[in-house]
Order: structure tokens, then C-alpha cells, then sequence
């Protein structure tokens, strides 16, 4: 077993975080997550209204007994967001584990600390994450270049990212970005890390609900196969690389603005990707791990794997490259 800081403070047997995914972090996959032993996060934004945020939350207390938590995303959209009212439904829910992401979560967190709930704060840059620490957040997630979704636009890689968090914040630490094996949880926390979060490669397993078709080309994917857009309206998303992307990358070259680009980088439209598993049918958010997925296991079968393998790195192969170099 790796026990570090997140697992004993989040109550969870691995060290491993589901990342908030829009429309697809659902009850399903995020009660799977939590059965086995990782921290599963529901994700407030795939629900239109906070009374389905909540009945969500109540779906997966169906399938779980284990910890679990709930992502609150405030940046930028199409329509306005009534962020206040999730936060409430969330803490009278009786989650105690939230995520915020995309800007300071300051005026929330009078209200979730008082209702006992441990904060994990996700940034993309060193001084978000202290921050975060100095206004009480209990944990900060730092997302590495390499993520899907938003990476900020310092353009650093969790190489750099996560050890330079580690000399400035004294939180424990989740590294994002980029992580999909036993390897890449193994080099978080040799980098200062307490545990990873992962997004894109919990897409292709067997309990994330989206259509088969999906699951099918992350596996054909390799690492070159995902895009950045939104850059020139300081908003950047990493994105599978398909003909939606290339034609709003198109408009940004132009000069466009969210009026133009709104109707191809809609969620809603996104949303039919994963539904009706037409690559096509919008952008679909794909972190750099795309060239690192290569099969689509039950959640149970890749959080034992990944945890197995680095304690295997831990435990045998690093130690044996300490006495080879003794002899
Ligand atoms: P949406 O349909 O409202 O917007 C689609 C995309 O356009 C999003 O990336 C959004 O940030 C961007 N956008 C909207 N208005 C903008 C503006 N005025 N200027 C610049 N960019 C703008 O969003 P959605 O797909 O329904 O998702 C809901 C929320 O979840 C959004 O805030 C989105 O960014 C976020 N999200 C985050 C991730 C991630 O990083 N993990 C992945 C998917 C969605």
C-alpha cells in the first residue's frame, strides 16, 4: 500500500484522484472510482441545475460507501452559472470533499469550511497554488501542461510544475496532468507529490459512460493527437485534435471572437460526442496521456495495476539501482 498525506486526510486507500470531467464524471464511473479505494469526483457543471447536482450525489451514495467528492469549475461560459447555489446544494448534500478549479475559490470557502468540507483547490501555476494555501484550502491539485481541459497559459509541464509547488506550498500536493500508470505515480511522488490526478485515462474504462466508439480511439490514439485552443481568448483548452478543433483554430487565426468560436466549442454540443461516439460532433476535451492508453480495463483492474506497478518501481527497481551502484 502507498499511504501518503491525501490518503490518510481524504480517508481513501490509494493515492489517486478521478479529475472532474464534464458530462462524464457521473455516478457510475465516480462510485467505481471510490469502490475501489481511489477518490471519485462528480463534476457540478454536468448538471443543469443544482437539484440535479444533488439527486447525482444521492445516485452515488446508492453505489458507494466510500469517500467521494464533487468538482465546482468557474471559468468562463456560454451561459451564466449560479456557482453559489451549487456550493450550497453540495455542502447541504453533505459532501465533504469538494474540488474547485479555474479561479480563486475565496468566496466559497467561509461557507465550506465551516460545513467541514476539505477543500482541494486545482491551479496551473506555482503562485495559484500558494494561494490557495494561504487562504485555507486543504490541498492543492497542480495541473501540468500535459492535461486535458484548461492547462492556464504558462505552457509548464508537470516536470517542473510539481517539484517547484513542492519547495513552495506545505499542503499536500495531487500532480495532474500527464499521469496514467504506475510509472507516472511513481515519478509524482518521487517529484514531491502526494498522489495524481487522473482525467483522460479513466475515459477509457469500462464503467466511464460514454460510448464504446470513444473509448475505442483513445486507444488508438498516440500523443500527438490532441490540440490547444481558446489560446487567443486566454482561455486555453487541450482538446482532441478533429475537424471541430482545426476549423476553431481556424477562426482564432482570423481573429475571432466567443461569438463566432461559442458554437463549435459548446459543451452541449461536446456532449454528443460522448452520448453518440461521433468524434466529430464537438470538441471533446483529451489530455497528452491519450498516447498511453492502451486498453480499457474495469476501474478496479487499472487502480490496482497502476498502484501495483509503482510499488514495484518503489519498492524493487529503485532500491535495486541503489545496490548495483553499491557493488
Ligand atoms: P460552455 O459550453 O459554456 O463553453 C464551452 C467552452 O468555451 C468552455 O471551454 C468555456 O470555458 C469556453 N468559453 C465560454 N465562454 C467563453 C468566453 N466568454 N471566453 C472564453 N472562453 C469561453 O462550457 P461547458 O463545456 O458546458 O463546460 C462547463 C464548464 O466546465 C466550463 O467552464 C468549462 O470550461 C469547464 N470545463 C473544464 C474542463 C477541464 O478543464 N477539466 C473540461 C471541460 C469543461
Amino acid at each position: 500500500m502507498v499511504r501518503t498525506r491525501l490518503t490518510r486526510l481524504l480517508g481513501i486507500r490509494h493515492p489517486i484522484i478521478q479529475g472532474g470531467m464534464q458530462w462524464v464524471s457521473r455516478a457510475e464511473l465516480v462510485a467505481a472510482v471510490s469502490n475501489a479505494g481511489a477518490l471519485g469526483i462528480l463534476t457540478a457543471l454536468t448538471h443543469a441545475s443544482p437539484e440535479g447536482l444533488v439527486r447525482e450525489i444521492q445516485k452515488t451514495r446508492e453505489l458507494t460507501d466510500q469517500p467521494f467528492g464533487v468538482n465546482i469549475t468557474i471559468l468562463p461560459t456560454l451561459q451564466p452559472v449560479p456557482y453559489e447555489e451549487y456550493v450550497q446544494a453540495t455542502i447541504e448534500a453533505g459532501v465533504k470533499i469538494v474540488e474547485t478549479a479555474g479561479r480563486n475559490p475565496e468566496p466559497f470557502l467561509p461557507a465550506l469550511k465551516q460545513a467541514g468540507v476539505r477543500v482541494i483547490h486545482k491551479c496551473t501555476s506555482v503562485r495559484h497554488a500558494v494561494k490557495a494555501e494561504r487562504i485555507g484550502c486543504d490541498v492543492v491539485s497542480i495541473d501540468g501542461f500535459e492535461c486535458a481541459g484548461h492547462p492556464g497559459e504558462d505552457d509548464v509541464p508537470g516536470l517542473v510544475l510539481i517539484p517547484r509547488t513542492d519547495d513552495s506550498v506545505t499542503i499536500p500536493i495531487v500532480a495532474s496532468g500527464g499521469f496514467a500508470d504506475g510509472r507516472g505515480l511513481a515519478a509524482a511522488l518521487a517529484l514531491g507529490a502526494d498522489g495524481i490526478n487522473m482525467g483522460t485515462r479513466f475515459l477509457a474504462t469500462r464503467e466511464a459512460p460514454i460510448h464504446e466508439r470513444i473509448k475505442k480511439i483513445l486507444v488508438e490514439a498516440d500523443e500527438r493527437q490532441t490540440t490547444l485552443i481558446l489560446r487567443s481568448l486566454k482561455n486555453t483548452a487541450r482538446v482532441f485534435r478533429n475537424r471541430v478543433a482545426e476549423e476553431v483554430l481556424k477562426l482564432e487565426e482570423q481573429g475571432a471572437g466567443i461569438q463566432d468560436i461559442g458554437p463549435l466549442v459548446s459543451g452541449k454540443r461536446g456532449e454528443r460526442v460522448w452520448s453518440q461516439g461521433d468524434p466529430e460532433a464537438g470538441i471533446w476535451a483529451a489530455g497528452l496521456v491519450v498516447g498511453l492508453i492502451a486498453d480499457v480495463p474495469t476501474v478496479a483492474e487499472l487502480v490496482e495495476r497502476i498502484v501495483r506497478d509503482a510499488e514495484s518501481i518503489i519498492g524493487e527497481k529503485l532500491p535495486g539501482l541503489l545496490s548495483i551502484a553499491d557493488r
